[in-house]
């Protein structure tokens, strides 16, 4: 019944959208940039502040997902189908991150479009939500691991593919945004160098998390990853999952539990508590619309050493 009532309010929406849409498509001459502000929109708030990194005041940037949503459930209301019909670039991560992208990219009717998925070309790593699906479980896609920006010598190279997206479509502007990309490529090299300074000296390298959220960020800097809460994301643990996983951390010394701010931590602070085990709230996706992806790791990394550094 639901269902239905959404849908017919996508079609109606739909229509409206459409009659508006070849106003504006004449109106404005969509294919010369100059003088104009790109439009881009952002699944989630870290690759808006890329794409603002990157194009300055030449950009104009909305974000998808709003601020404490947990993105792997969240769904966008159709309203947020007129920033898609507008926008110039699309910029998510992909591998079934974005569950909806296909539905509203296709729904805008918006041909000029250059979507920009952030883990394509990338070697993606499985995991335990490697099925990136809602919880209703309609959706299902598995292509790896889609956490890949929070590893910040992986963000260097999503960052050169926004550049490149950029260029393409506002040439004029490519040294503009080149200019920009360096800037930002040594601010993200100064991170990466700070992250492998201070995880050197943490005393234990082990964790449990909530859900699979920073394999990248491990690999990179000599963390191990121990078992995931969530078998996929959203979806809390069984009594006897919570039991395994009390016992996995006692026999893997395993002293520490990174959680996720958009998340219940509920179940992990129930094997935080039974096997006096440390949490970490970490935050993946930014709390605040205007939260810098370099400020947001180096939260991340603080709450990771106040738990880890002892
Ligand atoms: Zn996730």
């Amino acid at each position: 019944m639901k269902r239905s009532i959404q849908s017919l309010f996508y079609i109606m929406f739909l229509f409206l959208l459409s009659a508006s849409c070849s106003e504006l498509k004449t109106a404005e001459h969509k294919s010369d940039y100059e003088g104009k502000r790109l439009k881009v929109c952002a699944s989630i708030i870290p690759f808006s502040d890329f794409a603002e990194r990157i194009g300055g005041d030449l950009v104009e940037v909305s974000t998808i997902i709003p601020p404490g949503a947990n993105p792997h459930v969240f769904e966008p209301s159709p309203d947020k189908l007129i920033r898609f019909s507008e926008a110039d670039v699309f910029i998510c991560a992909g591998a079934g991150f974005e569950f909806w992208k296909d539905k509203f990219v296709d729904s805008s009717a918006n041909d000029s479009l250059t979507i920009v998925e952030l883990t394509d070309g990338i070697s993606l790593l499985d995991g335990e939500d490697k099925k990136h699906k809602s919880v209703s479980g309609d959706v299902e896609h598995s292509s790896g691991n889609p956490h890949v920006w929070l590893s910040p010598a992986i963000a260097s190279e999503l960052v050169q593919k926004i550049e490149r997206a950029f260029s393409s479509k506002d040439p004029k502007n490519a040294g503009v945004y080149r200019k920009n990309t360096e800037k930002f490529l040594e601010e993200l090299d100064e991170l990466d160098k700070i992250c492998r300074r201070e995880i050197s000296s943490f005393k234990t390298k082990k964790f449990l998390s909530q859900h699979s959220v920073w394999p990248y960020f491990a690999r990179e800097y000599g963390l191990e990853e121990v078992g995931n809460i969530e078998k996929f994301p959203g979806k809390e643990p069984s009594p006897a999952e919570i039991k395994d996983l009390i016992e996995t951390a006692k026999s893997k010394d395993v002293k520490v539990i990174f959680t996720d701010a958009q998340f219940s931590r509920k179940a992990a602070e129930a094997i935080a508590e039974d096997g006096s085990l440390k949490i970490a709230v970490l935050d993946a996706i930014g709390s605040q619309e205007d939260t810098s992806y370099i400020d947001m790791m180096k939260r991340n990394l603080n709450a990771m050493s106040e738990v880890m550094k002892y």
